[in-house]
């Protein structure tokens, strides 16, 4: 079996086999650049390495010897020898870039004898010590296991001895001495000598690196990007080019356009006389690429050229790695580089203006989920910052305000003009007002779909949840983390891009939407086939939704219409009432707000169809908690309160008990409550039709979807489409009018999709609510599973994303494409579409293409994220 493969024999179509770092030298070598020469060890053989516990398959070394006599015998140099001795760099590199996670080991094949050899040979002694001293450190950190920091004290001390500051100024013989005190470190530490056979350096460098593949920080880098544990690293065995000859030598790395904006210029660093390491080191800054123009004009010149050559051989911005070497330009790695949203958009449209790629292709390069950091305010990244805490990047943007630890404070003082975070250890809808009113929140509990990271996601607020460092001490007013204490009306930003908390006020940059991406988001139109709608409640996300290129509304919520101050009392009176009468009293003077609202929204966003989903949550959500109430009475009694007001609380209290509910998800809501009172649904038609009438008189089309939620049977539609169309004909009638809207329900119940083609013969519009639908068809409780056992599923590997960020294709999707098929028999055109939060999902989106669904709807916020979605599903 072929374990190794020249760097001649190779190229970028094998990074799977050779890594992303060994098929682009191999690439490179290829198109005829300046590569020193080298072959990669297969990430087969690393596999096949770990699984034998920790041995060689047979042939690999053998192969490995034998590429390096190819490597002697081109170059003329011999490994280990004291004359014209070789030396060569022993690299990672797995197929995914993973960079800095995995060891590199620089100069291998010195000992004391090649040592000499290469003084010799360069006639320059105090260089040869230099890469001998770098090899002892580097190969005893990485191979051996001794400390990094045990070497940096030696060469300390000698620096402060010798009264110098950078490494390279220290004389050659001081090196020999450092070389010497090195050797002993080793010895004392491990019992044996600095090994000096140079082929068994080399084993001991690659099983090195094949073994870094699983250290940690490597193991958690892979978690966190969902890179495959199975992947294995290859090894490049490459002949080194030295950067540390003097002033006409150097290393740098560069992107051939700018990695944080995307404009097209060079973009990097370089430092003279140095080696690699020497970059991060820290030790030395190094200076702007532009300065190598002036220090060594022609090599410059080289290396622009070979930059352009490389970027357009393949047709993407590149991350590049080179040394020079006694005025000589050698390229060391070349990737795609990694770039912000704002470059990556930028580089994508005009690379297509440049001819370099096609809109497809441009479309396809500009990742979806990262856009979206793209319609928030973001933290300057250039300021350095120190963070108190970090919580989960639940909703991207930056928010900066006074520290509240309560919803109503938050919504007076916010709704006053000051800036406030809301701090809570988790959100419940009650705190919406306050959210509203907050520039962000934070929270100590709950992940990434908590309600917190929804509702502001929902909101583009930026949103900073699970932050259990945070202990927060509500009976003081404060919160302490790490023994820092912050006090309500304290200033902190948040960073909902990174999770980071910050205490007082950080330097922001406004959002840009760039002509480029408005012009991208016109290519996305052109081609997908996805209508993208939003989630919007009020006529102001309607606008905004909007703006952001909406083309309709494919869910208003009306709950939270009922929650406003003035309205909560009325609706409250409406759930206690104890009789049809009392009930249709209050209903009746809720009529204007709703008609109001409706007016409101179907206005904004006229022509355009708005789906709108009747009341849905359990009504006990709409009354105080049962502890509360009990406090209060308490409060009564022990002040001696008797009479009318305590009888009513009391009542009250009994009312809300015999509301509450085991299972409040599974419980008596949605239209079930419809089914229970009609008048509450009749009077939400009667408002939406009333809109209707008012908007047609001032000559506004509109389109309106009456949505029932929560059905699970054709019968339960039948008899609310009948009520409704009663309400229609009364409207009809006393205007003297005709209306243009639909009836449709929700698919949001297994039994329901089970039965789409039965309930799609009363139903004109289907949507799927796939948070509903993820919580029936798994039988998880989203609110319970998310904090508690959802992560020990990803630990373990029973799933692989939380099946309510991404649409589970299998079991939900199943369901999905089933009722699709039903319905879709009955009622060939009838429209369908998604409302759950995967509606705004990349990979969730793509699957509601390929099952044929006519719409998504999203919060106004990820409508250009779901435009791009839609067109790379397309693609
Ligand atoms: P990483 O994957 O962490 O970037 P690399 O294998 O690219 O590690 O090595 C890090 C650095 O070491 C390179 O950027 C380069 O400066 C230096 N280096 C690696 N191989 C050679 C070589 N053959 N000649 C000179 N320098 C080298
Ligand atoms: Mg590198
Ligand atoms: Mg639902």
């Amino acid at each position: 079996k072929k374990y190794v493969y020249l760097f001649e024999e190779g190229n970028s179509n094998m990074r799977q086999l050779l890594g992303g770092k060994g098929a682009n030298l191999a690439e490179m070598t290829l198109i005829g650049l300046p590569v020193p020469a080298g072959f990669t060890i297969t990430t087969e053989a690393c596999n096949e390495y770990l699984t034998a516990g920790h041995k060689f398959p047979d042939g690999v070394l053998e192969q490995v010897f034998t590429a390096l006599e190819r490597l002697e015998l081109d170059s003329g140099k011999s490994f280990g020898k004291k004359n014209n001795p070789l030396l060569v760099s022993v690299r990672s590199g797995a197929a995914v870039s993973m960079p800095g996670m995995m060891d590199t080991i620089l100069n291998l094949g010195l000992n004391d004898e090649s040592v000499q050899g290469l003084a010799s040979l360069t006639g320059d002694s105090r260089f040869a010590y230099d890469c001998y001293r770098r090899f002892i450190q580097m190969f005893s950190d990485v191979v051996l296991g001794v400390e990094h920091a045990r070497f940096d004290e030696v060469m300390e001390r000698y620096k402060r001895k010798l009264a110098l500051i950078f490494d390279y100024e220290i004389p050659s013989s001081e090196l020999q001495s450092i070389i010497e005190e090195y050797k002993e470190i080793v010895e004392q530490e491990k019992g044996f000598a600095f090994p000096q056979d140079v082929r068994e350096q080399l084993t001991m460098a690659i099983q090195a690196v094949f073994d870094s593949w699983n250290n940690q920080r490597a193991i958690v880098y892979r978690r966190l990007n969902k890179i495959d544990d199975e992947l294995g690293t290859a090894v490049n065995v490459q002949c080194m080019a030295f950067g540390n000859m003097g002033l006409d030598c150097g290393t740098g790395v560069a992107f051939t356009r700018n990695p944080s904006t995307g404009e097209r210029e060079l973009y990097g660093e370089f430092l003279v006389n140095a080696q690699g390491e020497d970059v991060v080191a820290g030790i030395r800054t190094p200076t702007p690429i532009d300065r190598l123009k002036e220090e060594l004009p022609g090599v410059f010149q080289q290396f622009l050229d070979t930059c352009q050559k490389l970027e357009t051989h393949y047709r993407d911005m590149q991350d590049i790695e080179f040394t020079v070497e006694k005025g000589k330009l050698y390229m060391l790695q070349t990737r795609s580089g990694k770039r912000t949203a704002r470059a990556s958009v930028r580089i994508a449209v005009e690379m297509v203006n440049e001819g370099l790629i096609t809109v497809e292709e441009a479309l396809l390069r500009v990742d979806a989920e990262q856009i979206n950091q793209l319609l928030h305010r973001q933290i300057d990244q250039s300021v350095k910052l120190d963070a108190i805490a970090k919580g989960l990047p639940a909703s991207p943007g930056a928010a900066c305000g006074k520290v509240l630890f309560d919803a109503d404070l938050a919504e007076k003082m916010g709704g006053a003009g000051e800036k406030v975070v809301l701090v809570r250890s988790e959100t419940t809808p009650d705190d919406i007002h306050g959210i509203i009113y907050a520039q962000g929140v934070l929270t100590a509990r709950g992940g990434m779909t908590s309600h917190a990271a929804v509702v502001a996601r929902g909101m583009g607020k930026p949103c900073v949840c699970g932050c259990e460092a945070i202990k927060i001490d509500s009976g003081n007013r404060q919160f302490i983390v790490n023994g820092i204490v912050v006090k309500e009306g304290d200033v902190i930003t948040i960073d909902g891009a990174s999770g980071n908390v910050m205490l007082g006020e950080v330097p922001m940059i406004e959002p840009t939407l760039s002509d480029e991406f408005a012009l991208l988001l016109q290519w996305a139109n052109q081609i997908k086939k996805l209508a993208i709608r939003a989630n919007a409640d009020t006529p102001q996300d309607a606008a905004r939704a909007r703006e952001f290129g909406a083309e309709g509304i494919g869910l208003c919520r009306t709950e939270h219409m009922f929650m406003a101050a003035e309205r909560l009392p009325i609706v409250q009176q409406m759930i206690l009432a104890e009789n049809l009468e009392d009930r249709e009293e209050a209903l009746s003077q809720l009529l204007p707000f709703q008609r109001d609202d409706f007016y409101g929204i179907l206005k904004a966003m006229a022509p355009h169809p708005v789906t709108i989903r009747l009341l849905d949550p359990p009504l006990h959500e709409f009354l105080p908690h049962p502890e509360t109430l009990l406090l209060e009475i308490a409060e009564m009694k022990h002040q001696q309160i008797k009479g009318k007001v305590l009888l009513e609380k009391e009542e009250l209290l009994k009312k809300v008990h015999s509301l509450s509910e085991a299972n409040p998800m599974l419980g008596h809501r949605g239209c079930r409550l419809g089914l229970t009172y009609p008048e509450i649904y009749c009077m939400q038609a009667r408002a939406i039709f009333e809109a209707m009438v008012q908007l047609q008189k001032e000559g506004i089309d509109c389109f309106t979807e009456v949505e029932i939620p929560l059905v699970m049977d054709i019968a339960e539609l039948s008899l609310l489409k009948a009520e409704i169309m009663g309400v229609y004909e009364q409207v009809k009638k006393e205007n003297n009018c005709e209306l243009d809207f639909t009836v449709g329900t929700m698919l949001e119940l297994p039994r329901a999709c089970i039965m789409a083609d039965e309930i799609a013969r009363e139903a004109e519009f289907f949507s799927f609510g796939t948070n509903d639908l993820t919580q029936t068809t798994f039988g998880f409780s989203r609110d319970d599973a998310e904090g508690k056992f959802i992560p020990i599923y990803l630990e373990k590997k029973i799933i692989k994303d939380n099946p309510f960020a991404v649409l589970d294709r299998k079991g939900v999707g199943s369901l999905m494409r089933l009722a699709v098929e039903k319905a879709r028999s009955v009622k060939k055109d009838i429209l369908m579409g998604i409302c759950g939060e995967h509606g705004g999902e990349p990979s969730s989106i793509e699957f509601c293409h390929i099952v044929g669904l006519d719409y998504v709807s999203c919060s106004p916020y990820r409508i250009p994220v779901a435009r791009l979605a839609a067109a790379q599903a397309s693609l």
